[in-house]
């Protein structure tokens, strides 16, 4: 590097630091949550269907949350929210993706360290223990249901994109059962408010949406919000 062309080196030097600093945050999976994902990528291949119903189920949570929080605080519903009350299913066989969104509570970067790093729901505690007494995890599935790391059933990396109301919007990315990486979404697409996850698939025939359909109409019985599913790509 020479004269300005050793200005430029510097520069690109800086700024890549920059992204590092911003970007590579890696956390380790709390080690309860790398258990339960080998388990369940190892004994639960036959029963991965439940995936939906989990990530259904956590976005119906959320927008009750956030129907449930805007009654004390005005500001958080915006004009015409109370229509977007719905969950989205978004299939793209092209990219093997499906992708969930809500427009729920969302969660800060910390939440999303907290809740998407260590298991706090108590059915998951309970399935690892039943594990760990000798009980197959097949028999337990219906039963406990395993939340958001039934993800990994499918998929073989998810990126989960979440905004409190008022907050910043950051990215969780994983794509194996040690790690996960937090940081500030800089990619201007906006959720405004709360979650939208992008499922890659390891199993190609999630992304078709007659399948989807009929797992959403299978588990969206005791929802109260609508489901929509993409039929067709832009
Ligand atoms: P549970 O739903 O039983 O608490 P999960 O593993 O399904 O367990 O989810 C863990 C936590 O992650 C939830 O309690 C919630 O705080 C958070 N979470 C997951 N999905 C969403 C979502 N779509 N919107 C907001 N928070 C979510
Ligand atoms: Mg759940």
């Amino acid at each position: 590097c020479g004269g300005f062309i050793a200005i430029l080196c510097l520069w690109q030097t800086l700024s890549s630091q920059d992204t590092k600093q911003e970007k590579e945050v890696t956390h380790e999976f709390q080690a309860d949550v790398s258990k339960l994902m080998k388990i369940l990528i190892n004994s639960l291949y036959s029963n991965k269907d439940i995936f939906l119903r989990e990530l259904i189920s956590n976005a119906a949570d959320a927008l009750n949350k956030v129907r449930f929080e805007s009654l004390t605080d005005k500001s958080i519903m915006g004009e015409g929210d109370e229509a977007k009350m719905d969950i989205r299913i978004i299939p793209d066989e092209e990219e093997n993706t499906v992708t969930i969104i809500d427009r729920g509570i969302g969660m800060s970067k910390d939440e999303l360290v907290t809740n998407l790093g260590t298991i706090a729901h108590s059915g998951t505690q309970r399935f690892l223990q039943g594990v760990d007494n000798g009980t197959e995890a097949v028999d337990m599935i219906g039963q406990f249901g395993v939340g958001f790391y039934s993800s990994f059933l499918v998929a073989d990396k998810v990126t989960v994109t979440s905004k409190r109301h008022g907050g910043k919007q950051h990215v969780w990315i994983s794509n194996n059962a040690q790690s996960f990486e937090v940081f500030e979404d800089k990619s201007g697409v906006d959720l405004k408010r709360g979650t939208k996850i992008v499922l890659h698939l390891r199993d190609p025939s999630y992304a078709n949406a007659t399948k989807l359909q009929d797992l959403a109409i299978h588990y969206s019985e005791f929802v109260d919000f609508p489901i929509y599913i993409r039929m067709e790509r832009d």
